[in-house]
Formats: structure tokens, C-alpha cells, sequence
């Protein structure tokens, strides 16, 4: 039969589940929903994202994953998938899949060779249990007859009629549109009825609205980086743009468009005391040659320009001393925005955790509808837990079809 569009249509082709995203969560769901499935993607290739992170090695997980590293209206919500299927199971079929790996820091677990073997492992999985996997392929209207999910998808130049009895949604967060991020999860679940909490870049670098920190681009420090109620100690880097680096990534989940962020600079050390010592020792030196003993030289340079730094260090009092301990450690910078979607490595917000199970994933309104990973209201720090977190979502909902 052909279409107005002069597509053929093809016979309606039944299936248990549909899963639409062949990602991180997508794809370890499809290896556990039991027999009946078929997985599609748009992209090319599967887990895209998954190849490109962690710099091609992928932080597949964490050792220290647990529920207050992720970010919720619920902080609750993740805990039944987070302690059903651990950082530990994972870590237990990377090891059966003779995957390699290390841990880099703070936990983070790495391959030792390529990102790609999580793929294949996740290929050779789904293959295990038999599900169908169709990439380049679009999805169209979704309708639901109450019992049954009817999806239109246009794959080869032909609409394809599918009818599923799971639909799960795994297809991310808005992150990155140029690897194929698109929000359908939110849309999907707003004709659902599901409310969707407002999607917002997260782990992503800070820009300031002038070109100030232009002169300190490549230059990175420790640092403990506060926004909201929470801080980092970890790296910043100073960017083109403005602020990048792990500890300001990490903070950026936190911080909301007009407020401030604060650095402390000398978050490592007792810097009073030093100067102190150095004010008895290397009295003749410079204040910033002295201080760039304890920051790197171009930022000092930058901080003269904020608050005096001249004389030698025999000049300065202890109230001097202490006044510029305090600028150091408080260091207050209002960023002008985020470099959004463009860069963010994840999507803060989305599909609200009151309309789902936590422990199946399962709208609690339309049965049979799964929202799985990313586009879940659920979104890790930076460190691994965002895989950990797709990896429980994309298991948890996968038992509870293969049980129903
Ligand atoms: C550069 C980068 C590096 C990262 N590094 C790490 C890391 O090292 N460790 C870590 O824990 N997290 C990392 N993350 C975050 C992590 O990649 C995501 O949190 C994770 O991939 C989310 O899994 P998901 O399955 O929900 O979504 P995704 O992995 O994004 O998968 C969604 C899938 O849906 C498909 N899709 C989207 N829209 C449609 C559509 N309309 N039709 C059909 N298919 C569609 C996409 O093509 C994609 O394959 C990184 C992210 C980025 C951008």
C-alpha cells in the first residue's frame, strides 16, 4: 500500500516492548524486558554519548555512587533503582565482559582502553536476549488504545506501523543537539499527560558578559566552588568564555541564571599563616611575587586588578594580610549565563518523578509507559553517576516488564 507521501505502508508488526533510544539506558533496558523487543534510534550508530565520554574511555560508574549524588524535586525517587542495581552489578559485568579498567580519581571508574567495549557490551547483551535493534529510524505519531501503544516510524523511506504493549521512553535529555539530543521524552510524556519539570543545561561551563577572563584562558587551579547550598573542591579552568573545570561543571547544576558563585581560591591550604611566615622570611619579595608561590601567576596578576596588591610583603600588616585571605576565599562572581545545551553535559529536570514508579519506572497513569535515564527528573554529578543512574533506570524498568 502506498501513502499520500508515496511512502509504502507496511502491515502493522507487533512487538511486547518499544523502547525509542538506543543509549546508555535504553539499550540496558532492552538486555533485561524479556523477549518482544525492539529498540530504535535516529543516530547512526548506538550510544553515541557513550562513545564520546570520558574523553573516549567512558566513566561508566562510580565506586561511591549513592542517592545524595544526584540532583531531584525528589531526592528520594532514585534510591529503589540506585539500590536495586548497584555501581557494583555494573562493575560485575564489565568484569564477566573482560572490560579493562581504573579508577582515575574521586572514584571514577574508566575503561583502560576504549568507551567503545561498554557499547559492545551492551550490543552483545541485548543480542543475548534476542532484542531487535533499528537505527536511522524516526519516530511519528504515538497513540494509545488503552491496552495497546500504536507508533508510526519512518525507516528506509517507508512508514512502518508498530504496535507494542511497553513503550519505554529512553531517548535523553536535550544535551548536545549536534550528537542528536531532541526533548521527544518531554513531548512524549506531555501528551501523556505527565508534567515535565523545565529542562535546564547542567554540568556545563559558566560565561561572564565581559571578556575578563580572556588573558587567564588555560589557566586551572584547586578551588572550592559554592553556588546554591552546595560546593565542589575540585579543579577550575578559566575558558575563552569564562569558567570551566570540574569543581565549576559540578556547580553549575546548582546555580540558576542572576545568582552568584563563590570561590574559594585557598581552600587547600592556610594561607595566613604563610604569608606570615614569608612576610619574616622573604620580606624584600613582591606581594605577588609571594603570592603567585601560592596561585598560578596570571590569576594573581588578574586579582591586582580587584584589590591592591603592591608593596613588598614586609609592608603588610596582618589586617592587610587577613583582608586579602578573605577576598581570596570569598571570591563572588555573578556568571551571565551558561554555555546552555550547546556544551551541557546532561539536562537538569524533566519528566516529573511524581508521575512514575520508582521502583518499576512506570507511569503511574498509562500502564505500560516507562521514562527511563536522562529525561527523568534524576540527574547525577559529574563522576560517572549519570551512567550509574541510566544503567538502575534502564534495569529497573526492564525486570518489571519481563516480570509482568
Ligand atoms: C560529552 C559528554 C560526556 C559525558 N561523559 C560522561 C561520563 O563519562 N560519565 C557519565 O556518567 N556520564 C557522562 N555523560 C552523561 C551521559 O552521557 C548521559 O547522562 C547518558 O548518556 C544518559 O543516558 P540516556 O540513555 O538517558 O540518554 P542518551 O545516552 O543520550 O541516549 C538517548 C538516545 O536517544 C536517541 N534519540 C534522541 N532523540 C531521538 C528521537 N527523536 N528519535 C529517536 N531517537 C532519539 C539518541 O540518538 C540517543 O542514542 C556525558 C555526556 C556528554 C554529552
Amino acid at each position: 500500500m502506498i501513502s499520500p507521501a508515496g511512502y509504502a505502508i507496511w502491515a502493522s508488526m507487533e512487538f511486547e516492548t518499544l523502547i525509542i533510544g538506543a543509549g546508555a539506558a535504553g539499550m540496558m533496558c532492552a538486555a533485561h524486558a524479556g523477549p518482544g523487543v525492539l529498540i530504535i534510534d535516529h543516530a547512526k550508530a548506538p550510544g553515541e554519548k557513550i562513545r564520546i565520554s570520558g574523553g573516549g574511555r567512558c566513566n561508566f560508574t562510580n565506586l561511591h555512587a549513592s542517592p545524595q549524588n544526584f540532583i531531584s524535586q525528589n531526592k528520594h525517587f532514585c534510591k529503589s533503582a540506585l539500590g536495586r542495581y548497584t555501581q557494583w552489578d555494573f562493575i560485575d559485568l564489565v568484569d564477566q565482559h573482560g572490560i579493562a579498567w581504573h579508577e582515575k580519581t574521586l572514584g571514577q571508574l574508566f575503561c583502560d582502553h576504549s568507551a567503545k567495549e561498554i557499547i559492545a557490551m551492551l550490543r552483545a547483551e541485548m543480542d543475548k536476549a534476542g532484542a531487535q535493534l533499528w537505527l536511522q529510524t524516526e519516530v511519528g505519531e504515538i497513540s494509545h488504545n488503552g491496552s495497546r501503544f500504536s507508533i508510526a516510524l519512518q525507516r528506509e523511506g517507508q512508514t512502518r506501523q508498530i504496535t507494542a504493549g511497553n513503550l519505554v521512553v529512553a531517548c535523553g535529555g536535550k544535551s548536545i543537539p549536534k550528537m542528536g539530543a531532541t526533548g521527544l521524552g518531554y513531548q512524549i510524556a506531555t501528551q501523556f499527560g505527565l508534567p515535565v519539570i523545565t529542562p535546564r543545561p547542567g554540568l556545563v561551563p559558566l560565561m561572564f558578559s565581559d571578556e575578563k577572563f580572556k588573558p587567564l584562558a588555560g589557566v586551572a587551579t584547586p578551588a572550592r566552588v559554592h553556588a546554591g547550598d552546595t560546593s565542589f573542591d575540585e579543579a577550575i579552568l578559566f575558558t575563552h568564555r569564562g569558567l570551566s573545570g570540574p569543581a565549576v561543571l559540578q556547580a553549575s547544576s546548582y546555580w540558576r541564571e542572576g545568582e552568584t558563585i563563590k570561590i574559594n581560591l585557598i581552600a587547600g591550604g592556610d594561607l595566613m599563616p604563610a604569608l606570615q611566615g614569608q612576610r619574616q622570611t622573604d620580606g624584600r619579595k613582591a606581594l605577588t611575587t609571594v603570592l603567585s608561590q601560592h596561585l598560578p601567576a596570571r590569576l594573581v596578576d588578574h586579582l591586582s586588578q580587584e584589590i591592591a596588591l603592591t608593596g613588598n610583603i614586609a609592608d603588610q600588616s596582618d589586617a592587610t594580610l587577613a583582608a586579602l585571605c578573605d577576598h581570596l576565599s570569598d571570591w563572588t562572581l555573578t556568571p551571565a549565563g551558561s554555555e546552555g545545551y550547546r556544551t551541557a553535559e546532561v539536562t537538569l529536570g524533566g519528566v516529573d518523578t511524581d508521575a512514575l514508579s520508582s521502583k518499576t519506572m512506570q507511569s503511574k497513569t498509562v500502564p505500560g509507559l516507562y521514562f527511563i535515564g536522562e529525561c527523568v527528573d534524576v540527574t547525577g554529578w559529574l563522576g560517572g553517576y549519570n551512567f550509574q543512574w541510566a544503567w538502575s533506570s534502564g534495569w529497573a524498568a526492564g525486570q518489571a516488564i519481563a516480570a509482568s
